[in-house]
């Protein structure tokens, strides 16, 4: 089976791939678990080196890998830049980590008590195609370092950055078997990873929907699983704000990726007696906020992913507030959109485009009711110069990754993910290993 890899951009095929199916995802799986058996006795301080070499085979790729994701994914330059670096980092930073994935000695009588951090075995990681590269290196990064060996399922629609990804970990030295990629539907192949019994923990970024399934799935088993999922974040503007400024960026807190993103700021709250003012303010952002090529470094925004979801997207936008511009002619476009007033599903649903909505509240409490009116709880913001309300509003926020007077959420070094349906578990920072390891707990007696 093949598949025809499209420019979101322009429609046109850039490259046909073969497509694996069930039995290349078990070769695959059995592939992985035969290098399970010698990548987890490697030696702590070799294992960081070839990690540390697989980031320097990443920098020195960074600019195909960036160009590969302008041309599969439409990302602009910048971002897809930035991300191939976050895979640099990501991978350097858990280098550090099979040196110090440390234990406790804990004190019991007639002994000694120590537990050590054990690897999984095959760890599944399902990637969407909203950030091909970031998701699957902070699945794939942590799991190697803690001794696993991973089997990577892209999304049908952005396989390349993550099949250059496979060559450039065996060019850096890492053992085949090692870091498998498996290009292949999500029914089969992704399907496959969750009923393998080789495969002893599933990493899943994508839908919500998809991700229950994949949770129901996990438990026949009693599969280790992290879930990564949609959000509806809010955008939270009190009247003691540095209005232009917040007012300024919050285009780029939602129409970032064009809005396919699962922290985008798509819910701003504004508090009343200061709304019609943020909102003369926002006009001319959203307006001059510049969609085009998205190889063109002054781009802030390029296309949509695919025609079914440039669909998806249009069918919340009834009657918007104001738009910005968007290219015509070929490629998924769509303009930088604000409803306000919002209609009850686009204020509900994650859209996963450039659409915002704007909805007043009256007081600190209205606004983290609003904010937690939402199945969803991935991240936020909170702009105020009152310190004691930033913290208050933020500890009644019902979210993972919250930043005050900032809408950025995601740094490697600190941990993310969701509350509600917005996930379970989370990734990235210092504990990350937690979750690629069991603890095991062995008592010594020195007892005569
Ligand atoms: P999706 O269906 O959840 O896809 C995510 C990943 O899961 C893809 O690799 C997909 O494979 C795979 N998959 C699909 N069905 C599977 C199954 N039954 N078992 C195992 N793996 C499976 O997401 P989507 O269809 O691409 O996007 C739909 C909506 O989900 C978006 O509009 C957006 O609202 C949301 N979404 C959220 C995020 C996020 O980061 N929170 C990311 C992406 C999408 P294939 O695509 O290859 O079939
Ligand atoms: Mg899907």
């Amino acid at each position: 089976m093949t598949y025809d890899v499209l420019n979101p951009a322009t429609e046109k095929v850039i490259r046909t791939i073969e497509l694996a199916g069930e039995p290349e995802a078990d070769a695959a799986i059995a592939k992985a678990a035969r290098a399970f058996e010698s990548w987890r006795d490697v030696n702590p301080a070799d294992r960081g080196r070839l990690l540390r070499r697989f980031a320097d085979a990443v920098d020195a790729d960074l600019e195909n890998l960036a160009a590969l994701e302008v041309e599969n994914a439409g990302h602009t330059i910048g971002n897809a830049r930035w991300e191939a670096g976050n895979v640099r980092d990501v991978l350097t930073y858990y280098a550090a980590a099979p040196e110090r994935l440390f234990g406790k000695q804990i004190p019991v009588a007639g002994g000694i008590n120590v537990t050590f951090q054990e690897p999984l075995g095959v760890v599944g990681v399902i990637v969407p195609w909203n950030f091909p590269m970031p998701i699957a290196g902070w699945g794939f990064a942590p799991a190697l370092a803690a001794g696993n060996t991973v089997v990577l399922k892209p999304a049908e629609l952005t396989p390349l950055t993550a099949i250059r990804l496979g060559e450039l970990a065996l060019e850096a030295g890492l053992p085949p078997g090692v870091f498998e990629v498996v290009p292949g539907p999500g029914r089969t192949v992704g399907q496959r990873f969750v009923t393998h019994p080789d495969v002893r923990k599933i990493v899943f970024t994508g839908s919500t929907t998809v991700g229950k399934q994949i949770m129901a799935g996990c438990a026949d088993q009693v599969k280790r699983l992290t879930l990564e999922l949609g959000g509806k974040s809010a955008n939270v503007v009190f009247a003691d704000a540095d209005l232009e400024k917040a007012a300024a960026q919050a285009p780029y807190g939602v129409f970032d990726n064009a809005g396919q993103d699962c922290c985008a700021r798509s819910r701003i709250l504004v508090e009343r007696t200061v709304y019609d003012r943020f909102m003369e303010l926002l006009e001319p952002a959203v307006k001059n906020f510049k969609v085009g090529d998205p190889s063109d470094p002054a781009t802030e925004m390029g296309p949509l992913i695919s025609k079914a979801q440039l669909e998806q997207v249009a069918s919340y936008v009834e009657d918007p507030a104001f738009q910005g511009t968007a290219p015509s002619g070929p490629g998924f476009w769509f303009p930088p959109t604000v409803l306000a007033p919002p209609s009850d599903r686009a204020v509900r649903e994650e859209i996963f485009g450039p659409v915002v909505a704007v909805i007043p509240f009256e007081d600190e409490a209205d606004a983290v009711r609003i904010a937690n009116d939402s199945e969803y709880g991935l991240s936020g913001s909170i702009w105020t110069r009152d310190v004691g309300r930033a913290i208050r509003v933020g500890r009644g926020v019902e979210a993972g990754n919250l930043s005050i007077n900032s809408n950025s959420s995601v740094r490697y070094s600190t941990p993310f993910g969701g509350y509600k349906q917005s996930g379970l578990g989370r990734e990235l920072g210092p504990d990350a290993l937690n979750a690629f390891t069991e603890t095991k707990n062995i008592f010594i007696s020195t007892e005569d």
